[in-house]
């Protein structure tokens, strides 16, 4: 059984000049396997842990990167580069941060996983929900964050 942290979480970059502060339980966490996530993160995929907007402060100098399409901002450490949140422009009260940047990372296991679709064969993660894309509409992901709140 893994345990479950109680707010507020902190969480820095590489460097550290960019510091996160958490306030709230995270809404839901993810890994997504899309191609795009897998050359952002140079890695085979992306993690995520979703907070509400409101409980998130971040310090520290950022700039966008990614292809700045979609909707989607994707911010990273002006110093070092290292990869701290995104920010969904349909979704303004809800942040993406990457799980990694959190200092307690290990606590926040993918509970579900996106794009199977375009997944590396042997990544393979510990996700109680898998979708071969996204979830198709905000119902589907609301019943995902409450069984995540319900876990
Ligand atoms: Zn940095
Ligand atoms: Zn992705």
């Amino acid at each position: 059984m893994m345990e479950h942290p109680d707010p507020p979480f902190t969480g820095a970059c590489l460097c550290g000049a960019v510091q996160v502060t958490l306030t709230a339980a995270p809404l839901l966490t993810l890994a997504c396997h899309c191609r795009g996530c897998q050359k952002l993160t140079a890695s085979a995929f992306s993690l995520t842990t979703m907070f509400p907007r409101d409980a998130f402060s971040c310090t520290g100098a950022v700039i966008k990167g990614g292809l700045g399409t979609g909707g989607r901002a994707h911010y990273f450490c002006k110093s070092c580069l290292n990869f701290v949140y995104s920010q969904i422009e349909g979704a303004p009260q809800r942040i993406n941060l990457r799980t990694t940047v959190l200092d307690d990372a290990a606590s926040f296991d993918p509970f579900v996983e996106v794009m199977t679709d375009e997944k590396i064969p042997w990544a393979n993660v510990p996700a109680v929900h898998s979708f071969a894309k996204y979830p198709e509409s905000y119902e589907a992901l609301q019943t995902l964050m409450d069984a995540y709140a319900a876990r």
